[in-house]
């Protein structure tokens, strides 16, 4: 599968906000952005003029960067979040927000979406019972998602665990920390996600 694989602290300096990428070291001096606040390259501090159609094309890319997703799987999302019920761009976010790498990061498994993505495609979370390995899979209503049996003593999740120990849960979902798993209670709605993005911004882009 396609992937980005680039520098994470680029993405953050293109965009000029944390996209908390790294896990621990988005929250210490080490990070990009507290040294170098201006975008990479050669071009980084010239002056950009601002457009209506910058504004929302950065929105796109900070959201598709911060959910680990490409272009054309992106472009997908809104497709169907633009066909369901409800605001086109509250459904994208719950879109995203249901992917199941998403969900092993928000309960507290794993330091980044990266990090929570890496752990899925080792076939280290299960999805009722049974091992899912493909990042993207769509948790619903009443999954639970668990560490398998085998990926519960690994340090990466113990540390994982401690580094999180503070994050609160969002209450679309529930953990079980001694067990190492989490219910899905319901598909987030917007005042439940609790993210920086103007997706109207993306949805004014795509319907050009
Ligand atoms: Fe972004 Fe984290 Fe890198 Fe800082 S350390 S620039 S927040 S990925």
């Amino acid at each position: 599968m396609a992937r980005y694989t680039g520098a994470d602290c680029r993405l953050c300096r293109r965009e000029g906000v944390k996209l908390f990428l790294k896990g621990d070291r988005c929250y210490t001096q080490k990070c990009a952005l507290e040294c170098r606040n201006y975008a990479p390259g050669e071009a980084g501090k010239k002056r950009v003029k601002e457009s209506e159609y910058r504004t929302q094309l950065r929105e796109k890319q900070k959201t598709k960067r911060i959910y680990g997703v490409l272009e054309k799987q992106f472009h997908h999302y809104y497709e169907v979040a633009s066909r369901q019920q409800g605001v086109t761009g509250s459904n994208l976010l719950a879109l995203l927000e249901t992917r199941l790498d998403n969900v092993v990061y928000r309960l507290g498994f794993a330091k980044s979406r990266d990090e929570a993505r890496q752990q899925v495609r080792h076939g280290h979370i299960t999805v009722n019972g049974r091992r899912v390995d493909i990042p993207s899979f769509r948790v619903r209503p009443g999954d639970l998602v668990a560490v398998a049996p085998k990926a519960k003593d690994m340090l990466v999740i113990k540390s994982a665990l401690i580094a999180n120990e503070r994050v609160q849960v969002p209450a679309w979902l529930e953990v079980d920390i001694e067990k190492l798993q989490g219910s899905v209670l319901s598909v987030p709605t917007r005042d439940q996600i609790d993210m920086d993005i103007r997706e109207q911004l993306i949805v004014e882009l795509y319907s050009k």
